[in-house]
């Protein structure tokens, strides 16, 4: 799996890489927890603006965006189960404001096509759960979660043969679906998704956080453990593109859970509109890490 680091690189990579074909896919995954800060749109921006290039080059440009609506992930429940009013799931409000964001941005750079497609609907595609039980035949560590019939909440899995069997220690209860269940809601931590998606179909390019290269104390980083998926799998030959860590107040990476998120509802001040935005992407997209400007703040 090449990575490569910068918009350049990438365009005289995927022209010499197709000659022949007429489309070029680039896909990016997205939580859907909550509203969009500037680390969120970085990436979506990116993959508009690569899409922009590859189109002027006389190509067609498919971007999918995978909605991340279900994962194995630190809260409770999943974010298509967290309400967010007593209509919508916190899901359902995040991607309303995606699909509008990445409508505006649109406006500004047509000509491409996006495609939205939510895990939720993916994880029970017979495609996906048969690439789920090859990655789990190598490497049996690997989190399944669903959740309790009983109680509800996240309860922990393991998979034997074709039978799913998930155990509450709370209720004492033992759920079984078989692999290719659509009424198992299943959560996948998100770097496992990440290398199933890569892998359901033909895609050129992995547009992705440069934070998945920070290597911990304890682990490979999360790249190196997709690499090592992705290699199990051996499906998918696309190329990944890095891009730049968005630093927060405190210096590290912009995150919601560290409140460090700068919202573009906090940008909208008189030096704000989408091609401000745009334009800040483009100017530091070869970048490794950027601290945003002071300006921007709107302080
Ligand atoms: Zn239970």
């Amino acid at each position: 799996m090449k990575s490569f680091n910068t918009l350049s690189q990438v365009l005289r990579y995927l022209s010499e890489a197709h000659k022949t074909e007429r489309t070029i896919v680039a896909r990016m995954g997205l939580r859907t927890n909550g509203d969009l800060h500037l680390g969120n749109v970085f990436p979506l921006i990116v993959g508009t603006l690569l899409g922009s290039k590859i189109v002027k080059k006389g190509y067609e440009f498919r971007f999918v965006i995978y909605l991340v609506d279900q994962e194995n992930g630190p809260e409770d429940l999943p974010f298509n189960k967290i309400p967010y009013n007593n209509k919508l799931s916190l899901a359902d409000y995040s991607i309303f404001g995606i699909k509008k964001f990445v409508g505006d941005v649109q406006k500004e750079v047509p000509d491409i096509e996006v495609v939205y497609k939510k895990v939720s609907d993916i994880q029970k595609q017979k495609k996906f759960r048969i690439l789920l039980k090859n990655i789990l035949k190598k490497d049996k560590r690997i989190n399944l979660q669903a959740l309790c019939q009983k109680h509800g909440g996240k309860i922990k899995g393991y998979l034997r043969k074709d039978t799913f069997i998930f155990l509450c220690a709370q209720c004492g209860k033992k759920f079984s679906y078989f692999l290719y269940d659509k009424k198992l809601e299943l959560m996948l931590d998100h770097d496992v998704l990440g290398v199933i998606e890569d892998n359901l179909f033909p895609i050129d390019i992995h547009i992705i956080g440069r934070d998945h290269t920070i290597v911990t104390e304890k682990n490979d980083s999360a790249l190196e453990f997709r690499e090592k998926l992705q290699k199990v799998l051996g499906v998918s030959k696309h190329i990944t593109f890095l891009t730049p860590l968005v630093l927060g107040k405190d210096k590290k990476k912009m995150s919601k859970s560290n409140e460090t998120g700068l919202f573009l509802s906090q940008i909208r001040n008189e030096n704000y509109s989408i091609q401000n935005i745009v334009d800040f992407v483009s100017k530091n997209v070869n970048k490794k890490n950027i601290e945003v400007p002071k300006f921007m703040y709107n302080e």
